[in-house]
């Protein structure tokens, strides 16, 4: 079992990245992240954000505004294991299989432009598709292949709204009201 998981997203712009950014965010944290690590610009108001969306639908995603590289390599030389999301590495289906899961994994994402020391710092380059993308796709592609099922059926603690899934219309539990 992974002992803790989070994204980490190089180079943000405030101008020009909130709202990609805060879906990637959010995909970190549907699918089972535990923490949102962002280098870049500094963007408090995107971290309540993602904070009010856990208060209504539960789990904790952490967050903080780290210096990408550094963070990198403190996370690599204190044993970690860093995997970095770019269309140049190799498939990611063949590279799981191999990635340690007894560590704790940084999972890396680029912007628009991805620093040659990223490659050479994360032991794992992978690619989901050696086509250029996007990297709130690469990182839902990753994360479900990483968890399997358990990524987008897992259940959150302390939640007040739940949402019960039906084919037509909305079903949303209100713990406030029940
Ligand atoms: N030209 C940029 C570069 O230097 O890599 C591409 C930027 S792309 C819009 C933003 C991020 O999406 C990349 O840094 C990477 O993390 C992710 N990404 C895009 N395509 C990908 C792919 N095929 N596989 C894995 N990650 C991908």
């Amino acid at each position: 079992m992974t002992e803790r998981l989070d994204v980490l997203r190089l180079g943000y712009r405030l101008g020009r990245d909130p709202r990609i950014t805060t879906h990637l965010a959010l995909v970190a944290r549907a699918l089972g992240a535990d923490g949102f690590l962002l280098a870049g610009d500094e963007d408090k108001k995107m971290f309540e954000n993602l904070h009010s969306v856990s208060e209504r639908f539960g789990g904790r995603l952490e967050t903080e505004h780290v210096s990408g590289l550094g963070h990198l390599r403190r996370h690599v030389e204190a044993g970690g294991v860093a995997v970095h999301l770019t269309m140049y590495g190799e498939p990611f289906r063949q590279a799981i299989p191999k990635i340690r899961r007894d560590k704790n994994v940084l999972i890396v994402v680029g912007g628009a432009k991805v620093p040659g020391d990223v490659y050479k710092l994360c032991q794992y380059n992978v690619a989901v598709g050696n086509q250029p993308h996007s990297e709130v796709a690469a990182l839902a592609l990753f994360m479900d292949a990483w968890f399997g099922e358990a990524g987008s059926q897992r259940q959150f603690e302390d939640a007040r709204l739940v949402i019960e899934g039906v084919n037509g219309g909305k079903v949303v539990h209100d713990k406030l009201e029940e």
